[in-house]
């Protein structure tokens, strides 16, 4: 009946999640709130690694890209889980320092990383720096060198995919800020560099076509481009790439009428391609990591508000206002997203109109969809946004300088703030 399966209805006829009343959560906490159910996001990092034990006989991890949420206790979770981690700024890298986080299992990523950032990367001795470009290869030659250190690296690659997605989220075409080019020579050449360097150890090759891809073909075909090229490295340089890191992009239900494929089964036949292309290439299994970021933080999260003002415009349309918005969720006002939204107490009742729900800041644009069937939603109701747990706290703002809201984890039938909600004090706390 929901996008997803950790939401239903209690006998108040209130929406719940992880089984837990999402009416009383609003009022104990307050809103807007994220609420975010720790047993989904445990149950979709283990979708991904036992389905990597199951058909690629566990020759790979699970690097959970913290872009998509990223806190202490996230941190934390995915550690307990065994799995690693993607980075893109020292603040990520900051913060998975700080819960503790094994470090040999992080991958630090980035088109345009700082020297500062380089450095601070060698120093809490990140697994491997995915390097994304040239002039990157030569600045991070130069600071291991002076810090007596040898990184392991990948390379970012662009395969070529057209993975049929938002053109804001595609990455694998040629006219990418990301990555080397294939067609062009550009990351053979790189590689023939990285092999004669002395301070860097080349061990793999990166790709990452995209995001809320639906399909598995393009992961295949991806998967395949990765493999004919490690196939050109060792036939013309004679050197052997041992891992190859095939991204994240798996997508997930926003809406009902959503139908991505299962994370099993794009396991199951990535792997089987991975392992034909070896023995067709005559090369080794590479180590495979994948780096689900989405599929695993936005199906076990919602976000919940509170009604304000109701706006019936004749022959237009109804405006339900909210109190947060594009601070909170900017998805919508970047790319139109669409989600499925629930008055939380009338959970029972008939979706029986279409609405715009909007935000609260100061733009025409700040809504959190259109046209959205909903509940017959009053002033004081609560309404919930679904699967918002990737991409909306990570990308929040004090746009307008509204407070942030807080982060609340369900577990086992209890609820605890992993973040706190900000306060007027943050709200002024850098300025002078
Ligand atoms: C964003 C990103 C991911 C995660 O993408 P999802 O769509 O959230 O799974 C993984 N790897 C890289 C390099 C990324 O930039």
């Amino acid at each position: 009946m929901y996008v997803s399966e950790n939401l239903g209805t209690n006998e108040k006829g209130h929406l719940t999640i992880g089984g837990i009343d999402t009416v009383s959560l609003a009022e104990e906490y307050g809103t807007p709130l994220y609420v975010m159910d720790e047993q989904m996001i445990r149950k979709n990092l283990r979708r991904f690694h036992e389905s990597m034990q199951k058909y690629y006989d566990n020759k790979g991890l699970v690097c959970y890209a913290s872009k998509a949420f990223s806190c202490l206790e996230m941190c934390r979770i995915v550690a307990s889980e065994g799995d690693g981690l993607d980075a893109v700024s020292i603040g990520e890298l900051y913060t998975a320092v700080k819960a503790g986080f094994p470090m040999e299992k992080v991958g630090f990523h980035g088109n345009n990383k700082t020297d500062e950032e380089l450095r601070y990367a060698l120093e809490c001795g990140v697994g491997h720096i995915i390097v994304d470009n040239i002039s990157e290869l030569h600045r991070l030659e130069a600071i291991a060198k002076e810090m007596g250190k040898k990184p392991e690296i990948m390379f970012r690659i662009k395969p070529g995919i057209d993975a049929h997605t938002h053109n804001f989220v595609k990455t694998g075409q040629i006219d990418s800020k990301f990555g080397f080019a294939l067609e062009t020579g550009e990351a053979l050449e790189a590689v023939r560099e990285a092999i004669a360097c002395e301070n860097v150890a080349l061990c793999g090759l990166h790709c990452h076509i995209g995001s809320q891809i639906f399909d598995i073909a393009p992961f295949e075909e991806a998967a395949r481009v990765m493999l004919k090229f490690i196939a050109e490295i060792k036939n013309e340089l004679n050197f052997e790439i041992k891992q190859l890191n095939l991204g994240g992009g798996f997508g997930i239900k926003y809406l009902e009428s959503h139908d991505p494929a299962p994370f099993e089964t794009y396991m199951e036949r990535v792997s089987k391609v991975v392992k034909s292309c070896c023995e067709e290439y005559k090369i080794a299994q590479p180590f495979i990591l994948i780096e689900p970021g989405r599929s695993i933080a936005a199906p076990a999260g919602i976000t919940l508000y509170t009604v304000g003002a109701r706006k019936e415009i004749p022959n237009i349309r109804t405006y339900v206002s909210i109190d947060g918005g594009m601070c909170d969720n900017p998805r919508y006002i970047l790319y139109q997203s669409e989600y499925e939204a629930i008055v939380a107490n009338k959970a029972n009742e008939e979706r029986s109109e279409r609405v715009t729900i909007a935000g609260k800041c100061c733009e025409s644009g700040d809504l959190i969809g259109e046209n959205m069937p909903l509940q017959h939603a009053e002033s004081g109701d609560i309404i919930a946004v679904c699967a918002t747990g990737a991409y909306n706290y990570s990308m929040s703002s004090n746009y307008n300088r509204i407070q942030k809201p807080a982060v609340v984890f369900v577990n086992e039938g209890e609820s605890r703030v992993v973040i706190k909600r900000e306060s007027l004090e943050d709200i002024i706390r850098n300025d002078l």
